[in-house]
């Protein structure tokens, strides 16, 4: 039973987050919405745990479907960086902030980058794409993230600056129309640099938030150097090209892994 302690601590994790946020904001639906992204990331871990091939697939579609599409189409709720500025800005710690909060900032000292793997609806699309592996060497344009993000808060700020009516609405359309640019981007990229994640490698505004905070996680994979033979097909296989093999906290590319475990299935020496 001991190997099952994992799904178990991030049910209980996030079922503390659910019944603190339905206590103190007196709404229900923080324990509905809470319950159900810690049951699907339980049940991905479950999957793994006993070697299902598409356990994390499993959960990145149960919880980014049900972001994009319940709580994004019908919910009329901006998920998106755009949304986490709107209500920054109107001073209201609730949906998009305190997703931001839980899933990218502070929930990343703990899961690390675990919303990439399991979450994102971003990537939920762009992992059905046929290069899991990347096959060219990392490019140096990183810094284009810092212009996306700067963009989005632009864009936000501008229409409060502009004080302009009905922003709710401009936030559905920013919403349809933002993740529809993501999409053909990201798929453009995958195409052009014959790599999946090179959106989120590259363009993805939200990073700026992950990569530094996921510098601390306290979830990481590390490596038994005592089994390792060196052979190097951990880094191979990584979607986000980390030095897994390597334990310091700045490992080559350290800020990046979205602890798909591709690297620990693939060794042949389980020292990962
Ligand atoms: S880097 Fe951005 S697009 Fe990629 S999985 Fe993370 S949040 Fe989604
Ligand atoms: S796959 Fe395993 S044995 Fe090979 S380099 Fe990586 S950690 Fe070491
Ligand atoms: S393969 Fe390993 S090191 Fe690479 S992103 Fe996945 S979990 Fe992290």
């Amino acid at each position: 039973m001991k190997k099952y302690l994992l799904p178990a601590i991030m049910l209980i994790l996030f079922e503390i987050i659910a019944v603190t946020l339905w206590i103190t904001k007196d709404n229900l639906f923080y324990l509905f919405n809470f319950s159900y992204i810690g049951i699907s990331i339980a049940l991905g871990i479950f999957l793994f745990i006993r070697k299902h091939k598409n356990a994390r697939r499993v959960t990145q579609l149960l919880v980014g479907l049900y972001m994009l599409v319940y709580l994004g189409l019908i919910c009329n709720e901006n998920m998106q960086i755009e949304g986490f500025w709107y209500y920054l800005f109107t001073g209201v710690f609730e949906a998009a902030t305190i997703h931001y909060a839980v899933a990218k900032i502070f929930g990343v000292l703990i899961f690390g980058r675990g919303w990439c793997g399991y979450a994102c609806w971003t990537a939920m699309v762009l992992d059905f794409l046929p290069y899991k592996i990347p096959s060219q060497p990392r490019k140096k344009i990183g810094w284009i993230r810092y212009i996306t993000f700067a963009v989005s808060f632009l864009f936000v700020a501008g229409l409060f600056l502009a004080r302009v009516g009905n922003i709710e609405i401009i936030m559905f359309w920013a919403f349809l129309i933002g993740n529809l640019l993501y999409y053909a981007v990201g798929i453009g990229l995958a195409f052009l640099f014959k790599d999946n994640r090179a959106f989120c490698k590259y363009i993805c505004p939200i990073t700026v938030f992950l990569k530094p905070m996921s510098y601390f996680s306290l979830l990481r994979v590390t490596c038994d150097t005592s089994k390792c033979i060196s052979c190097g097909k951990c880094k191979k296989v990584c979607p986000m090209n980390v030095d897994v093999t390597d334990n310091s906290r700045k490992r080559e590319n350290a800020t990046e892994c979205i602890l798909c475990f591709e690297c620990a299935k693939n060794c042949p020496k389980d020292a990962l």
